[in-house]
């Protein structure tokens, strides 16, 4: 039975997680300052840069490996050459010991999540073609110019084209000249007179596509820090900007909506309800006595009875559809979009009861009366015709009603329907 696949992940995936921008810009700013030579970030940005990478090394290996073997595979044409009479066997070696294995290690490499073990499968699969490369060398006895071609080309594939970390290049690479050295050691010189000649030259394009190896993972790891930098830097202004927006439509005592989140409010609200023609609910609620209650327990206490009368006109509506807003001073008002003239008497009952119950009542009231709001309420119908300036005068009006009929009540505006 098959486990099910594990893919390594997106590098989008990876950036929507990536830990605080606090804990790695120092960590960036530390690695552009390092030697350029240096192929190690500090963790964890080493294994966010690994992961990040994962997927395009996985697709680069698989391509890279694909195109290796396919180059692998048309050595069987020089394979008949040297020795039609072993074709077969050639062929053998070429498809089922290293192409079907290789291809199905590069294919398979994606459910391994540590990446030094997949730059080893990688590896692995390298020295596995240079044991293979030596044999046929020797069944088809081929002239010395198809070894330096063979070895030289899969020496460019390991260390080059393929996307291998230098020190696993630098593995498949001493191997690929052990074997060539271990062979020749058993075999015999190819050339008359010179012995260690398939040896050196492997040994000088190792060296060679190791440089350049180097080169390319030290470019990329540069390119890396500066274009995560840029993210970083672009996530902070994002972050800078939605806080700021927030900031500048929350009202900084209560945390509730102030005037401007309002204003804006009820103006999309307006347009939209012309168009629905629903009807639109406002609630001006003033703190009654507010002044005294100032002057008896001074303006700290003022400001948390603020903050409570906040939360019980917050707490009486619908969350996410309609609006609290603190006006300014002891004034907060409540937009109800979609909401008749009976529903909004609901939600203005609501917030009487939630201050009665609140423990300022008990406690804090004005010499122990409860703590007291009077509210106008207006509702109107934009699609009929009137203004935002009317529908606000006319609720405002109803306040004034309210507090002249003794406070501690509702009262309707005379536009209201
Ligand atoms: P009424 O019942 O008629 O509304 O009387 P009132 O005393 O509540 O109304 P008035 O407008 O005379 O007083 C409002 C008081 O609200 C005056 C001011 O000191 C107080 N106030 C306004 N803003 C704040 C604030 O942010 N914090 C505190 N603690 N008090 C505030
Ligand atoms: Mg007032
Ligand atoms: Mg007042």
């Amino acid at each position: 039975m098959t486990e099910p696949h594990a893919p390594l992940p997106k590098p989008d995936e990876i950036a929507g997680a990536l830990p605080q921008d606090k804990l790695l810009a120092p960590l960036i700013e530390r690695s552009l300052a390092e030697a350029w030579w240096r192929l190690r970030f500090p963790e964890p940005l080493e294994s966010i840069y690994q992961n990040h990478i994962a997927r395009q090394k996985w697709l680069q290996t698989n391509i890279g490996g694909g195109l290796c073997l396919v180059v692998f595979n048309t050595g069987a044409y020089l394979d008949y050459i040297g020795n039609p009479g072993k074709i077969w066997l050639a062929v053998f070696l070429r498809l089922v010991v290293v192409t079907i294995p290789c291809a199905l290690l590069f294919w398979f490499s994606y459910r391994v999540r540590d990446h030094r073990k997949r730059d080893g499968i990688t590896a692995g699969a390298m020295l596995l073609i240079a044991v293979v490369v030596n044999i046929l060398l020797i069944i088809r006895g081929s002239p010395p110019t198809q070894i330096a071609f063979s070895m030289a080309l899969m020496v460019i594939i390991v260390n080059i084209v393929l996307p291998l970390s230098v020190v696993m290049a630098s593995v498949a690479s001493v191997g690929a000249v052990v074997i060539t050295a271990l062979f020749r050691a058993n075999y015999g010189p190819l050339v008359q007179g010179e012995p260690h000649l398939p040896v050196i030259f492997v040994t000088i394009t190792c060296i060679i596509t190791l440089l350049a190896n180097h080169r390319l993972d030290t470019a990329l790891r540069r390119l890396y820090l500066v274009l995560l930098r840029e993210q970083l830097r672009g996530e902070e202004v994002r972050r800078e900007n939605r806080d700021l927006n927030t900031f500048s439509y929350t009202d900084t005592l209560t945390g509730i909506a102030n005037r401007r989140r309002l204003d804006e409010t009820m103006q999309r609200a307006w347009q939209k309800a012309e168009t629905t023609q629903e009807p639109l609910a406002l609630l001006i609620i003033d703190i009654d006595h507010f002044k005294r209650y100032n002057d008896t327990y001074g303006h700290p206490a003022g400001d948390a009875c603020l903050r409570r009368v906040a939360e019980a006109v917050a707490g009486s509506i619908r969350s996410g559809r309609d609006l609290a807003a603190r006006m300014g001073g002891e004034e907060f008002a409540v937009l109800l979009e979609d909401c008749d003239i009976d529903t909004a008497h609901l939600v203005a009952e609501r917030i009487h009861a939630s201050l009665a119950a609140t423990s300022l009542t008990a406690t804090a009231g004005l010499f122990g009366e409860p703590v007291t709001v009077s509210i106008g309420l207006a509702v109107t119908y934009p699609f009929s015709g009137g203004t935002i300036e009317d529908f606000i005068t006319a609720a405002d009006s109803a306040l004034y009603i309210a507090k002249h009929r003794g406070r501690n009540q509702t009262c309707t505006g005379s536009s209201a329907a």
